[in-house]
């Protein structure tokens, strides 16, 4: 997670303005790629953290699937993120700051956590940890009772 947070900072700063969520993934032990949020920099909104760092393990593996890694995020994956994790054979996903610990700008969802909504309905053998480095990692984002302009919000 202190990689990840390394990355998210090296790369986009430390303004929530600038969405700096990073992610890896690591398989064996190994580190096989890493992604930051480009949304608004690709204008895709596919473009998560997490999806840029599973496209990056294709192209670094030559494979759809990285069977049994691990992906680490600096922010709670969506449902989208969680999804085609399991679509790329990921069993393990730790994040950082949890829903709780940022602005609900952060997640489609309003009434259920689609972490945990995806990971039950799909899967058995997901295993999930939050709140790693949850501190630090918040630090970065929007905070719950933050006044943040609708503009700035990708969820309104
Ligand atoms: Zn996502």
């Amino acid at each position: 997670m202190r990689k990840a947070l390394a990355i998210a900072i090296a790369d986009k700063g430390t303004d929530p303005a600038n969405t700096p969520i990073a992610a890896l993934v690591v398989q064996d032990g190994r580190l096989v790629s890493s992604g930051v949020n480009r949304t608004a920099e690709c204008c895709d909104a596919t473009a998560h953290a997490e999806i840029e760092a599973l496209r990056a393990a294709g192209h670094a593996t030559g494979a759809m699937r990285v069977e049994g890694a691990t992906l680490y995020s600096t922010l709670q994956p969506c449902g989208m993120c969680t999804m085609a994790a399991i679509w790329a054979g990921v069993t393990r996903i730790v994040y950082g700051a949890r829903r709780s610990d940022v602005h609900k700008m952060y997640f489609e969802d309003r009434h259920l956590s689609t972490l945990d909504f995806v990971a039950d309905a799909y899967k058995d053998d997901l295993t999930l940890e939050g709140g790693v480095l949850a501190p630090d990692c918040a630090r970065l984002y929007f905070r719950p009772g933050d006044d943040v302009p609708d503009d700035m919000q990708a969820n309104t």
